[in-house]
């Protein structure tokens, strides 16, 4: 029988209890599915980090390369400062194995009352794709003279024509591939006059490659005006690494919560496993307490078996979170519930298996 290999890493705060509560969403699939998951889960994190001294170990990507995919929690510790965490563990993946494509599909699942009043479902059915490897995250930057009043600190935005070309691409072929076949690029040329004009030029570059695909250009402080009052005009959406994670929670919070929002680390050439995560954070406010809202940890699973090529499996999976979602009683505190993880975790795990049962009747 066919198994894949799934590193689980939880991290920190409800990433603890989405990541095994998505864990349990696969193997209700595998029992009623042809293939088999193999977890290994790696307990990197704030607890790591205060016993070794490091969120992860030096050679920690070693021991993912040769696993199928990773479904990731959230890094980040209340006792450990952001900049740390995030850059020890998650950002370290997504570098270390050139996660490139960060993708984030939006839209609004039956039974969400999302916030916007004059938007139907049917009018926000989005994904953004997010450049996941360099920009304003590269990470090029120092501060000196540290603590002197003549201190300074500078973080570069580095773009490469490759790290351009290459998620330009990544976008122009997911938006061909989708039924509007429709491309919105968002950069900040007016204001950054460097890396940005390279972005839209190369974007004019790009498109000549895909002919049947219909794109425009957005400033990013006017899309986030255009996504809240013309929701429809949007389909696919490219965007830095910095202006895609902003737009990005910005498109879960008008989609109903963040709590739902899934999302992919890929590398598109598959020389390394990809990496799926909900969107959302540690959330210390509600840590601990079963009150995590799993749904944006079972749609990236959808996004891993989709990436496994298990497209009927993912479609299962899909319809599983959207009965879930339709019923109120299975909603949890951040959408206006009582629900608790455990029974939203339950009910798609029951789904599951009803699913296969109805089948073999
Ligand atoms: P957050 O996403 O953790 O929380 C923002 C708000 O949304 C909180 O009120 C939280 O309770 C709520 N929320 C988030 N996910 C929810 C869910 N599944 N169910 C119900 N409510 C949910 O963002 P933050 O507060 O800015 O960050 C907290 C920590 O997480 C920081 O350390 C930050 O660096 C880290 N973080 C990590 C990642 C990641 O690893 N991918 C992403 C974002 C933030
Ligand atoms: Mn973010």
């Amino acid at each position: 029988m066919k198994t894949y290999s799934i590193a689980t890493i939880p991290g920190d705060g409800i990433g603890k209890e989405v990541v095994p509560a998505g864990q349990q969403v696969l193997e209700a699939l595998a029992s009623t599915s042809s293939f088999r998951f193999e977890f290994e889960n790696f307990g990197w994190g704030g607890d790591w980090f205060r016993a070794h001294g490091e969120m992860m170990p030096a050679d920690g990507l070693q021991a993912l390369k040769g696993k199928d995919a990773i479904l990731f929690g959230s890094a980040g510790d209340p006792h450990i400062p952001d900049h740390i965490t995030l850059w020890g563990l998650r950002l370290k993946i997504c570098q270390g194995f050139d996660q490139y494509a960060n993708v984030r599909p939006t839209r609004i699942l039956p039974g969400i009352d999302a916030p916007l009043k004059r938007c139907r479902p049917e009018d926000l059915n989005w994904v953004i794709v997010r450049e996941n490897s360099e920009g304003e995250y590269s990470g090029v930057g120092g501060r000196v003279h540290q603590g002197h009043p003549i201190e300074a600190a500078t973080d570069v935005t580095m773009m490469t024509r490759a790290g351009v070309e290459r998620i330009l691409r990544y976008a122009f072929r997911l938006a061909q591939g989708r039924p509007r076949k429709q491309l919105t690029v968002v950069t900040k040329s007016n204001a950054q006059r460097h890396a940005m004009v390279m972005w839209d030029q190369i974007a004019g570059e790009v498109a000549r490659e895909y002919p049947d695909v219909r794109w425009d250009k957005e400033l990013v402080d006017a899309m986030t005006a255009r996504m809240v009052n013309k929701p429809a005009t949007l389909d696919t959406i490219v965007a830095t690494n910095l202006h895609a994670d902003i737009l990005s929670d910005l498109a879960a919070a008008l989609a109903g919560s963040l709590g739902l929002a899934p999302t992919g680390n890929i590398d598109p050439e598959r020389r390394y496993p990809s990496m799926f995560e909900p969107i959302h954070g540690s959330a210390f406010d509600i840590m601990g307490q079963g009150l995590a809202n799993p749904v944006g940890t079972f749609w990236s699973i959808v996004m891993l078996l989709e990436h496994l090529g298990e497209a009927e499996a993912a479609q299962r999976v899909m319809q599983a979170i959207e009965q879930v979602t339709a019923n109120p009683a299975l909603h949890t505190r951040d959408l206006g519930g009582t629900a608790k993880t455990a029974d939203v975790t339950n009910a798609v795990c029951g789904l599951l298996k009803a699913q296969a049962q109805r089948k073999a009747a």
